[in-house]
């Protein structure tokens, strides 16, 4: 919570007028039982109607100017936790857009949203609750106890009865309702989880008919949290009535021996109702003060959580801002390299050599598995190596800029994403200035012009939310198109042929290959048709290099490239 609190440095002038406004309120709530017990003893006691017009009318000006304080003090809190909260969710943004792969594996999505928005939203709305109050209910209370004690020391004894009880209320709650609380928060990111599962995977769960099974997931998770939530509220409903018991049993104390000391003359009828006020804004503070106890450690849970992300150092970094001078022009080196996932016992990739010069084709082969996406994964460098080189030109990639890694780089993922917009914009992804003639280029050369023109908007036809309303073969072709409209020095395909019909796919490469010109080109791929006439062909199996050479070496020397070969083509093929 404190290192939230940090941020708001910048708000101090807001947060100096928020104090002076809540002082001014306090003070004319303080300030009004006295006034109020001048009435009865100066104007009632004594029938002066001068005197009680004239009172009322200060009493009336300084409740006006309490309210207006009040109601100033809490604009500038809204304000304040409402710039803290958008600080934050940027903060987090941003950091999340600096992580690798790594940190979002750590971490998964739907946690990630959560921490961004309810998490958030907490820390927000107990902010502006601890703007208002933090000063206010202790100040009140103290000074409630001051005045009451200068209108009657023998009555205050009765205030200071009640206190235990309060304390053993609080701890009670702080007991029993806090340990709630944290758990609360756990189980919405639970309800979270399962439903976003469910969201991204609703296909799968009609195709299975898992409704029931689903409907009785989200059940258990959901009557988990309302069970947490009913436990808490049911203790939180009793302390309402509790307080309010204490209270009615102080007033009817203060009245009983009141009345008792005004027979005896040593009290006036004014001091007891102004001391009855006091008594009440004091029970009014200590109650809020219980309320404070339950929701900080609330929104310390949410701050935990929002702090863990923006502590969370990305472990792909720049070690260098300034570009690095490099001869030669998409050269992609594997040195020797290891790479094991976060927390993997085996490594994903074991000491992989290989050279992919311009010009020329390298296909990447191997069964599932085997380890083809971590390795193109680590050419923008999602991920860092444990051991080895990865090399750009002669220059290991982590001795690069980021920013001028990816530029040489046109990664087609093998999960085509694309994003809500029209398809001129998700081509423009590639290069923002790219015009016309290069976008209608790329779409042609990626096979996509066909089924593009084939829309009633052509190029301005919107995509839903990640190309929903796309097949997996168009949307792969607007992948490669956006890749092709880079004009990078090094291609990476991802196993971006898979969903092509093989008519389509051999189309596509023999434009591919006129369109790469001398970049260097990366192909991952299932199909033994779509690699056998690359420059050289990588065989990986299990993580290691299984064999590399063209297609007929390979036959010749690698046992697992001809049992994938096997699998695929008939003899006649083969030779
Ligand atoms: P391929 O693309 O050849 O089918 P991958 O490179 O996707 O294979 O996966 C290689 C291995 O790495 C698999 O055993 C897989 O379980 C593991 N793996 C892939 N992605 C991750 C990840 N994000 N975290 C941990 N392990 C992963
Ligand atoms: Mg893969």
């Amino acid at each position: 919570m404190l290192k939230v609190y940090r941020r708001l440095k910048k708000y101090s002038l807001h947060l100096v007028g928020i104090v002076i406004l809540v002082f001014l309120q306090v003070i004319s709530d303080l300030y009004l039982p006295t006034v109020m017990s001048d009435i009865i003893n100066g104007g009632i006691m004594k029938a002066d109607v001068g005197y009680i017009t004239r009172q009322g009318i200060f009493m009336l000006l300084i409740s006006g100017l309490g309210a207006a304080c009040a109601v100033a003090a809490s604009f500038l809190s809204a304000k304040v936790s409402l710039g803290l909260g958008r600080g934050l969710r940027n903060s987090i943004f941003e950091r999340v857009e600096s992580f690798s792969m790594s940190e979002f594996d750590k971490f998964g999505s739907s946690t990630l949203v959560t921490r961004t928005t309810n998490d958030i939203v907490q820390i927000q709305s107990v902010t502006v609750m601890l703007l208002m109050m933090v000063l206010r209910a202790p100040i009140m209370c103290v000074g409630g106890v001051m005045l009451a004690y200068s209108k009657d020391q023998k009555l205050t004894l009765l205030l200071l009865a009640v206190l235990p009880f309060v304390a053993v209320i609080i701890a009670l709650v702080a007991k029993f309702v806090v340990p709630l609380f944290r758990q609360v928060q756990k189980k919405i990111d639970r309800v979270n989880l399962v439903l976003s599962e469910n969201l991204k995977g609703i296909r799968v769960i009609r195709a299975f008919n898992r409704e029931e099974h689903e409907k009785k997931r989200f059940d258990a998770a959901n009557s988990d949290l309302t069970n947490t939530y009913i436990k808490v509220n049911r203790i939180l409903a009793l302390l309402t009535p509790l307080m309010m018991i204490l209270m009615n049993v102080l007033m009817l104390g203060i009245l009983w021996f009141g009345s008792i000391r005004i027979d005896a003359g040593d009290m006036d009828l004014g001091a007891l109702v102004a001391f009855l006020q006091y008594a009440m804004q004091i029970m009014f503070s200590l109650i809020i003060m219980t309320m404070m106890f339950i929701m900080i450690p609330r929104a310390q849970a949410a701050a935990d959580r929002v702090n863990e992300v923006l502590e969370t150092e990305p472990t792909v970094h720049d070690l260098t801002e300034t570009p690095t001078a490099s001869s030669g022009r998409g050269n992609v080196e594997f040195d020797h390299v290891t790479f094991r996932y976060l927390g993997a016992e085996e490594p994903a990739l074991r000491d992989i050599s290989f050279h992919a010069r311009p010009g020329e084709t390298t296909a990447i082969i191997g069964g599932t598995g085997s380890g083809k996406s971590t390795l193109v994964n680590l050419i923008p460098r999602f991920y860092d190596v444990e051991k080895g080189h990865v090399l750009i030109d002669g220059v290991d990639v982590r001795e690069m800029p980021q920013e001028q890694l990816r530029a040489k780089i046109g990664f087609v993922p093998q999960k085509a994403v694309l994003f809500t917009g029209s398809i001129a914009d998700n081509l423009r992804y590639g290069r923002a200035d790219a015009d016309e003639s290069e976008i209608s280029h790329a779409a042609e050369v990626a096979q996509a012009d066909g089924f593009i023109s084939e829309t009633a908007e052509g190029f301005e036809t919107v995509l839903s939310e990640g190309g929903l309303n796309l097949s997996g073969g168009q949307k792969q072709r607007l992948a490669i198109a956006r890749a092709i409209v880079r004009k990078p020095e090094i291609y990476v395909f991802d196993d971006s042929f898979s969903a092509l019909d093989f008519k389509t796919d051999a189309k596509l490469r023999a434009a591919l290959q006129k369109e790469t010109g001398d970049a260097t080109v990366i192909i991952v791929a299932q199909r033994v048709g779509s690699v056998m006439n690359a420059d050289r062909i990588i065989v990986l199996d299990d993580g290691a290099v299984a064999g590399i050479g063209t297609h007929r070496e390979l036959l010749d020397t690698c046992e697992v490239y001809r049992e994938i070969v096997s699998s695929q083509l008939s003899q006649e093929e083969m030779a």
